[in-house]
């Protein structure tokens, strides 16, 4: 309903290979509280791209932390270790943080290569008694950033996705389209439009609050990122992190295009504080997690006027486009290729950058339009797995992709041709057509020439 879950502090590297997965087992624990005293074992099915990156993205961790019944906003590197050392080593899961369980990872965990019909990113959980019989089970489909349905929602949502949206509500709107009727009536930009839907939800106060704790908590995040503690990220591929170098190495010049590496740095140090599974703002991913903080601090660092005020204008712009794109398309790597989950963060800083630049709401949207154009067939082929080739870099590109799409709309005079729910419907579309390979499996594209080369 609000547009505030769009943002949500939780763990990398991956909202719906990491976070989803998390999700799911905190909300089965819910589902088995009453029954906990009888339950003394749980398996667990990851399916489809889930099994297939699962590894390289936590998501097998990130299950056990769920079924710890851990909150991914208190997850720390130290409990995130203790709970995984118990699993692995001792043979035990915490069960909803209430009893004790044996658990054998390699018996218990399954990854399977099929896919489930409803979703790319499906997983089973089953609870059993000390006679192996079942006595809870539960689909889950993690549907891309961070969100989980459970399989009767889903179902359900995919046969009336207006069901939540047509509820009475004195604004509403579920196209770009819709969104550019209520701003001429009202004379409001995109922000405006934002700030008075979520009105209906939240108070003043907590639209300020929300926005400015999100914002706070990218900048930590990038203050992480050029800190770190570990020079390496995880994983097989034993990168270094460059965040740490760039910032070392960087001076404002006379160089009119070093700004784009100002910009770089910004993302390339978010991502991998993300690569490293540390707390970061899924933004509307955690893959694309960098790209808005990336121009935020750009605005912050290298124009003038960037206050509280245009910190909330931008954030609230970039949830209702972030709410376009889910609603009407995907968010999913897994289900549309990168182009849904870096597009549609490009898609999004580009509105919230040309808003708080004094865009109207039709200029806002082509800026939106224009950054998706130019992200439309962007595969997604992390290698070995990892968030981290491509898809540090791709955040980059993100955000200057975003600052030039911007710049572009508000400085044009034609009519545009392509309108933003045209594009969002191609987006889809084209993310439909794509050959899984190229989905969050890491079976094509620069997954297999790099595996192949090494
Ligand atoms: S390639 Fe893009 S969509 Fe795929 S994991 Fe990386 S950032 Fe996410």
């Amino acid at each position: 309903m609000s547009n505030f879950n769009i943002f949500k502090i939780g763990v990398g590297p991956s909202s719906s290979h990491t976070l989803g997965p998390m999700l799911a087992g905190n909300l089965f624990c819910q589902k088995i509280k009453d029954n906990i005293s009888n339950i003394n074992r749980i398996n667990i099915i990851l399916y489809g791209s889930l099994s297939l990156t699962g590894r390289g993205h936590l998501s097998d961790k990130a299950i056990i932390w769920g079924l710890s019944n851990l909150k991914a906003k208190e997850l720390n590197a130290e409990i995130q270790a203790k709970v995984i050392s118990m699993a692995l080593e001792y043979k035990k899961i915490h069960l909803a943080g209430i009893k004790n369980i044996d658990f054998d990872y390699n018996v218990d965990l399954i990854f399977s290569k099929d896919f489930l019909e409803l979703h790319e990113n499906g997983l089973e959980i089953k609870a059993l008694d000390s006679n192996g019989d079942v006595i809870n089970i539960e689909r889950y489909y993690s549907i891309g950033g961070g969100f989980v349905m459970s399989e009767d929602e889903l179902i359900k949502y995919k046969e009336n996705p207006n069901l939540q949206i047509d509820n009475g509500l004195a604004i509403k709107f579920n196209t770009a389209m819709e969104c550019l009727e209520l701003c001429n009536k009202n004379n409001w930009n995109l922000a405006q439009l934002s700030y008075n839907y979520e009105l209906q939800f939240h108070t003043r106060d907590e639209i300020r609050n929300y926005c400015l704790e999100i914002w706070e908590v990218m900048q930590e995040v990038y203050y992480n990122g050029i800190h770190p503690k570990d020079i390496k990220l995880p994983g097989s591929l034993n990168l270094n992190r460059r965040a740490v170098g760039l910032n070392q190495r960087l001076t404002l010049t006379s160089d009119p295009m070093g700004i784009i590496d100002f910009i770089s740095l910004y993302a390339i140090a978010i991502a991998e504080e993300n690569a490293s599974g540390a707390r970061v703002v899924t933004a509307p991913t955690n893959g694309a997690c960098a790209v808005i903080p990336a121009v935020m601090l750009y605005v912050k660092n290298h124009t003038v006027g960037f206050n509280d005020d245009k910190v909330i204008d931008f954030l609230l712009t970039a949830m209702l486009i972030g709410y376009l794109y889910k609603k009407n398309a995907s968010i999913s790597g897994a289900e549309a290729g990168c182009q849904a989950e870096i597009g549609s963060a490009s898609s999004m800083a580009a509105a919230s950058l040309a808003t708080i630049m004094g865009a109207e709401a039709n200029i806002a949207c082509n800026a939106a339009e224009i950054a998706m154009e130019h992200h439309l067939g962007l595969t997604c082929d992390p290698v070995a797995g990892l968030v981290q080739i491509p898809c540090i870099e791709r955040n980059a590109f993100g955000a200057i992709k975003a600052i030039s799409a911007a710049r572009m709309a508000m400085s044009r005079k034609s009519t545009p041709i392509v309108n933003l729910d045209d594009i969002i419907k191609t987006m889809y579309e084209t993310g439909k057509d794509m050959n899984s390979k190229y989905k969050e499996t890491s079976l094509g594209g620069l997954a297999k020439t790099i595996s192949t080369v090494c």
